[in-house]
């Protein structure tokens, strides 16, 4: 038996997943954990919830695959990106809470960065934008709030992490503080071109070299597991960011392919190959994977809101008892109903990034009902893909094919009016849980279960594959609409 155990942990949820050899999935546990909101902007984690979440999650896992720990030969992480985390060296004590990817306390910094016009600069190196999602700006924060940070950052006594690196941290003991190419490139510190951390911008954010971790491969030898932990000692060969983890789930392994994920929110990756595409669309430039030392660059797109406009129609509006309604009421609506839904809760992403959009329901008349606001919310996900779809092109880029993902592709009915509303074919694998499945390919990869990318690639397997058949005037005519909405939100500032 070889197995492999692959940890996802995620902004809301540890998930732990046991593989075969022949990329099956054997054993999965979930645990939820509490998520904090200090203040108005403020989204904080409990360091200790997150490794002792994971911890729990993994040993459900193996217990309930009824497999032994030594036989395992493999660990792969993936993680909620750009989540930042500074600890004691010595302790592990955590010196703050993990300030969030979603946490904007930091917004009027980058506002200061922004005018000082280092933008340009910053984006050529990193394929990033200025804006407190990133890592640095929450270091920054931490080492200037935090009594003490600074002195001890200076002297050596602190260690900074992604998700990634602090689980790595602790399943080793604290002896290895690495990460891969992928999360560093989410930390607005890291020059993706030359594959180091930039001196300059450590020099600009003013945080001390000694905090940061060895950037690795994303298939490497990062370490072994502390055997006490998970009954045996497991090596960890496989650490990726969540989306780029899904990228390789999907087997997006070929210039021009592209994977969407619609979750909560919703991430397109599309891979670029050896080109870092520098995004003339506010689109993000990141490293998708490095293999071997040779660096895959992606072109990403990334939408705040995408199943959590369902989740609001549920529990805020109680439009729907469960998401899955959604996907009837949407059928017995004709798609061009009037009604545009954009759910800009938190502001909008790209293209747009603004952060002070909010949210708004156009076209209603005295016989709208549940069915077209709730179709409206399917169809606003469908839509702001499209935007993502037309950037990239835009940039000169097309997606091959899209290969889509997350919880929110149960639903048919959305991923028809997908392919309808971009013109372009929509698949579905039979693997839904693609970030998992990445990370342990990256591990089984090192760890030589699997030979080469193409062995990967046949594993890949459609479930259903959607079509356009929409008019293309009638296409033309509903995207129209909703631009014409987002236009009335995001004009005029
Ligand atoms: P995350 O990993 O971001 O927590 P998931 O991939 O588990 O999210 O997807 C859950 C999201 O998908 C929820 O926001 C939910 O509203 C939405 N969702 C689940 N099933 C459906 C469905 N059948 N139709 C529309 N949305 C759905």
């Amino acid at each position: 038996m070889q197995a492999i155990l692959a940890i996802d942990q995620g902004t809301t949820s540890s998930r732990a997943m046991l593989f075969s050899a022949d990329g099956g999935l054997l054993a999965s546990a979930q645990q939820d954990f509490r998520q904090h909101f200090p203040r108005d902007g403020w989204v904080e984690h409990d360091p200790a919830d997150i490794w002792q979440g994971v911890l729990a999650v993994c040993r459900d896992a193996i217990a309930s695959a009824g497999i032994e720990a030594r036989e395992i030969a493999a660990l792969g992480i993936t993680n909620q990106r750009e989540t930042t985390l500074v600890w004691d060296r010595v302790s592990g004590e955590p010196v703050y809470p993990a300030i969030v990817w979603q946490d904007r306390r930091t917004a009027a910094y980058c506002e200061s960065l922004k005018r000082r016009d280092l933008e340009p600069m910053i984006s050529a190196r990193t394929g990033l934008l200025i804006d407190p999602y990133f890592s640095a700006s929450k270091i920054r924060w931490i080492l200037d709030e935090v009594p003490d940070a600074r002195a001890r950052a200076e002297r050596g006594e602190l260690a900074f992490g992604t998700v990634d690196t602090f689980l790595l941290w602790h399943l080793t003991g604290g002896r290895e503080h690495r990460t891969d190419a992928t999360n560093a490139s989410r930390t607005l510190l890291f020059d993706i071109h030359r594959q180091q951390w930039d001196p300059e911008l450590l020099a600009l954010f003013d945080i001390p070299a000694s905090l940061l971790p060895q950037v690795m491969d994303s298939a490497a030898a990062f370490g072994t597991t502390v055997p006490e932990l998970l009954g045996a000692a497991i090596p960890v060969c496989g650490v990726a960011g969540d989306q780029q983890a899904a990228l390789v789930g999907q087997a997006c392994f070929h210039e021009g392919m592209a994977k969407s994920t619609y979750g909560t929110g919703c991430f397109l990756m599309l891979n670029t190959g050896n080109r870092a595409l520098q995004s003339r669309h506010r689109l993000l430039t990141t490293v998708a994977y490095r293999l071997g030392g040779e660096v895959t660059y992606a072109l990403e797109g990334s939408i705040f809101v995408a199943g959590a406009a369902i989740q609001w129609l549920r529990d805020g509006l109680h439009l729907i008892r469960a998401a899955d309604e959604s996907e009837p009421l949407a059928q017995q609506t004709p798609p061009d109903h009037g009604v545009y839904l954009v759910p800009a809760f938190t502001g909008l992403g790209a293209p747009y990034w603004d952060p002070d959009a909010r949210g708004a329901i156009f076209g209603l008349t005295r016989d709208t009902g549940i069915r077209e606001i709730v179709t409206a919310g399917l169809q606003s996900v469908c839509y702001q893909t499209k935007d993502l779809q037309k950037a990239m092109e835009s940039d000169g880029e097309r997606p091959v094919a899209l290969r889509v993902d997350g919880g929110m592709v149960a639903n048919n009915w959305l991923l028809q009016f997908l392919a309808d509303i971009l013109g372009a074919t929509v698949d579905r694998p039979h693997i839904t849980e693609t970030t998992a499945l990445g990370a342990a390919y990256l591990a089984g990869l090192q760890a030589g279960i699997f030979d080469s990318l193409a062995t990967l690639d046949r594993f890949w397997r459609r479930d259903r594959r959607f079509e356009p058949c929409m008019d293309k005037v009638v296409r033309d005519r509903l995207y129209a609409g909703w631009t014409a909405a987002v236009a009335r939100i995001h004009g005029d500032r």
